[in-house]
């Protein structure tokens, strides 16, 4: 009563009527993995989506759709640094972006928790080390049915046992280019990646080993993604509540700011207001940070949980090319081609004068005639599918590193800015003058290469880093804000350094070791004041 009353004249916070004991926002790789990891433990989920299931129809595999029209992506525009708009490739589903992802689930190697030197400077080191994620990442590949072989990846970092689902078998085209990789003294691996698929048995697999599985949403939700693999699952609870079309536009905190007491939204029949003893935030790693920043106050004038101007800077998301090989000779028939990673430049580039790392290749899922087409509208139909036809198509990655300016803002008007310019493009352009030379070698005529742009957001992370010093990092080594005690944020934003291989296996196994923490804290009574 006593504190009714204090409210009423204004100097405390409102006693608040809790939803649910833990309230997450957003559904993909970190939020989907952290519910199913507390669904069954009697804690009472709410999950809070801004999108929907995304709806199956024969649009998902077709090119045009995806890569032309767009239809998973959002068609919000997002502000350069000068201010000129453009559409990020993201979507918002449930299941987040591991429903277009080309799942390509690769372990951190165990120097990316440490700092490493590049050729633009030094990367930053994490609170925790590879064996601290370990066994979180065994089960994020046995959750999210990982198919891989160890042994092969010269830079693979030790695990428990095997990959719990056999290596995904090279298409004989693809199995010769294996074979000359390794002629040339390379040492290619069977790409590790998250698809239910059962070639003993391929009558009965639920994948079906198609050529529109990179980018695309799966028909037969047959991807190891995060609504399959994750909200699914979940929701098999009844204490899991799952609230879609719900776009969270502000998080609350009591007058001393230490709690978040609402999570406000706009959904379908307007606002509407939530509230748990625990939030995590897990929107992306843009978006996240957009949404720390609309909800600062008088207790955070910097916004939420930023004392420390970290909020929304470090933004990370790789140097990415995309590489088309061809031989004019050889017509391929590949269907399903992302079966080869090459870690050979992933240390360093082999060169004395450059010592240091170049970064992964990996092939991409196949570019066919249908998918050139899409995005070339211009290539003349004919030459797009004679491309299709003779090229193997590759995805290389290089570190960029955790830059203060490189950074999420909002205008006035609370539109997302992302302020973003590349490092350490050297090593990428050594890294792709590498690979063109090895393609050569290994008989490919014409090759061409184009960098992904800004617009390529499809590895955001580092924009609320965690760490140990307040002063320098959004979250502690457990993903709590540092300045909110029952706020978590699980998504990419976490990561001080990106390093160079695909984020979303990592986001799943810190998601994992958070919900431990979590389930443990909540068990001994922590935050039931
Ligand atoms: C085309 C493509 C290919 C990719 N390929 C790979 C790959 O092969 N391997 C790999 O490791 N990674 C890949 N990625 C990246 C991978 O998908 C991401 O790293 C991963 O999904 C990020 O997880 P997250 O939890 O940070 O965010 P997301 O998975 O994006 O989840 C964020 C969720 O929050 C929701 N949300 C956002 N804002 C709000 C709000 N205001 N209110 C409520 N909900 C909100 C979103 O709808 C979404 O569901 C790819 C991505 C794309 C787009
Ligand atoms: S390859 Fe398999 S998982 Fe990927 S879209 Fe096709 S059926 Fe789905």
């Amino acid at each position: 009563m006593a504190r009714t009353t204090a409210w009423k004249s204004g100097r405390t916070t409102p006693p608040v009527r809790m939803d649910a004991d833990v309230i997450i926002i957003g559904t993909g790789a970190g939020g989907g993995t952290l519910a199913r990891a507390l669904s069954g433990s009697g804690l009472k989920l709410l999950l809070l989506e801004r999108g929907n299931f995304l709806r199956r129809t024969k649009s998902n595999w077709e090119p045009d759709a995806v890569f032309r029209r767009h239809l998973y992506h959002t068609r919000e525009p997002w502000l350069d640094r000068n201010g000129a708009p453009f559409h990020p490739v993201t979507g918002y589903h449930v299941g987040g972006n591991t429903k277009l992802f080309g799942a390509a689930v690769l372990r951190r190697r165990e120097c990316d928790f440490g700092a490493l030197h590049h050729r633009d400077g030094e990367t930053v080191s994490w609170p925790i080390r590879y064996p601290d994620l370990a066994s979180f990442y065994d089960r994020a590949e046995s959750w999210y049915f990982a198919h891989g072989q160890r042994g092969e990846d010269p830079t693979e970092p030790p695990a428990s046992g095997p990959f719990p689902y056999p290596p995904v078998s090279h298409e004989p085209a693809i199995e010769a280019v294996f074979r000359r990789l390794q002629d040339c003294g390379l040492r290619p691996f069977h790409l590790p990646l998250a698809i239910h698929l059962d070639e003993m048995h391929s009558a009965t697999s639920p994948c079906i080993r198609c050529d529109t599985c990179d980018g695309f949403p799966c028909l037969v939700l047959a991807k190891g993604d995060a609504e399959n693999c994750a909200i699914r699952p979940a929701l098999a609870d009844p204490d899991v509540v799952l609230k879609t079309g719900i776009r969270i536009t502000r998080l609350r905190s009591s007058d001393d700011g230490r709690r978040i007491v609402a999570v406000e939204g706009e959904g379908e029949r307007g606002p509407e207001s939530f509230s748990a003893r625990v939030v995590v935030l897990a929107a992306g790693a843009v978006n996240s940070a957009a949404l720390l920043l609309a909800s600062g106050n008088l207790a955070h004038p910097r916004g939420l949980a930023n004392s420390s101007d970290q909020v929304g800077r470090n933004y990370m998301c790789h140097l990415n090319s995309v590489m088309l090989a061809l031989s004019p000779w050889h017509s391929r028939s590949i269907v399903f081609q992302k079966t080869i990673g090459v870690n050979d430049y992933y240390h360093e580039s082999g060169d004395p004068q450059f010592p240091y790392p170049l970064g992964h290749v990996q092939l991409l899922g196949k570019v066919t005639g249908a998918v050139l087409k899409a995005e070339r509208p211009a290539l003349p139909s004919f030459l797009a599918r004679w491309f299709g036809r003779h090229s193997v198509d590759w995805w290389l990655t290089t570190e960029d590193l955790a830059r203060a300016d490189n950074r999420v803002t909002l205008t006035a008007a609370g539109q997302i800015r992302l302020s973003y310019t590349p490092n350490n493009v050297e090593a990428h352009a050594r890294l792709l003058a590498a690979w063109r030379a090895v393609l050569r070698r290994i008989g490919f005529r014409f090759i061409f290469s184009q960098r992904i742009g800004i617009e390529g957001v499809a590895h955001q992370v580092g924009t609320a880093r965690f760490g140990t010093d307040p002063s320098q990092s959004v979250l502690d080594p457990y993903c709590r804000a540092h300045e909110v005690d029952n706020l978590f944020v699980v998504d990419g934003s976490f990561m001080p350094s990106i390093a160079a291989v695909n984020p979303s296996l990592t986001i799943m196994a810190q998601a994992l070791r958070v919900a431990d923490h979590l389930k443990a804290r909540l068990a001994a009574g922590d935050w039931h004041g």
